[in-house]
């Protein structure tokens, strides 16, 4: 069973794995690390390895039943006609995996958008060009849909983005742009996390005492725990996002029972806390 639910107070969380593939070389993901420490760490987190050394990717949609409804958390890669064809070697599987977990997009009625990459915003749009989620309002920040929206006249990977997802959903009236943090519930806050992307942001779950962070692109490697300054080579700015893996690590820290959930790491759920030598680490939840 490749989608994993965890229970936070009344709140449920699902991880539904999109795709799970060889990305580039390790080392070239993460050019803020030295490379050599970098192959060192296969030894404490060999998940996020694949053949040869290439960045094991996984990506994660996530699904979150709360007494208000339905919210989905990022699209996935998406269809055959999605832009992240270009780089990513197959398709997303979100409408098969909302069924496998007893959900339909129809059921959904909020999708956000943690930041405009394309294996995160990919699967927004069907195979024809509506949205994926019919009956779904989506939030993204302000400052990732301009700054996609400034790159509509380039041939790149945000070019198409702009083109082929954003304009789409804009033209058809369904996405509410956000500045900054946005309480949604009492219980689901979205975090403005900026440095992966402008606008990249978080979900804090809160429920009955009990937490947990989706904390998206912040960490795409466990070992940046420890090493905030280790930049990923998909980060836009380094030093903001720097800046948020220190603050949010502060937090973590102080905070060591909430469940962790990263888009792209080894395992969907874990914590964070220090090992005996005293860095902080990544603990999968078993
Ligand atoms: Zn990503």
């Amino acid at each position: 069973m490749p989608h994993e639910t965890v229970a936070v107070g009344d709140i449920e969380i699902s991880a539904l794995l999109d795709v799970d593939v060889n990305d580039e070389p390790i080392a070239d993901a993460f050019p803020g690390a030295p490379a050599d420490a970098i192959l060192a760490g296969k030894a404490r987190y060999p998940n996020v390895y694949g053949d040869d050394d290439t960045w094991r990717l996984r990506v994660r949609v996530w699904l979150i039943r709360h007494p208000g409804g339905l919210l989905l958390l990022d699209t996935g890669v998406g269809p055959e006609t999605s832009p992240a064809m270009a780089w990513c070697p197959k398709p997303g599987v979100l409408p098969e995996a909302l069924a496998e977990v007893g959900a339909t997009p129809d059921d959904v009625e909020v999708v956000v958008i943690s930041h405009t990459h394309d294996d995160h915003i990919g699967g927004a749009l069907s195979r024809d060009g509506t949205p994926a989620l019919p009956r779904a309002r989506y939030i993204l920040q302000r400052a990732d849909r301009d700054w996609e929206r400034d790159a509509a006249d380039r041939s790149d990977e945000e070019g198409a983005v702009w083109k082929m997802l954003l304009a789409p959903l804009e033209d058809a009236g369904v996405l509410d742009v956000i500045d900054g943090d946005r309480r949604l519930t009492d219980r689901l806050t979205l975090r403005h996390a900026p440095g992966h992307t402008p606008g990249h942001q978080v979900l804090a779950v809160e429920s009955r005492g009990r937490r947990a962070l989706l904390s998206a692109d912040t960490w795409n490697h466990p070992m940046q725990l420890a090493h905030p300054d280790w930049w990923a080579g998909s980060d836009d700015d380094h030093e903001r996002s720097t800046a948020t893996r220190r603050a949010l690590l502060a937090e973590l820290l102080t905070e060591p029972e909430t469940i962790v959930a990263p888009t792209h790491l080894g395992e969907a759920f874990g914590h964070v806390s220090p090992d005996p030598d005293g860095l902080p680490a990544w603990h999968p939840a078993v």
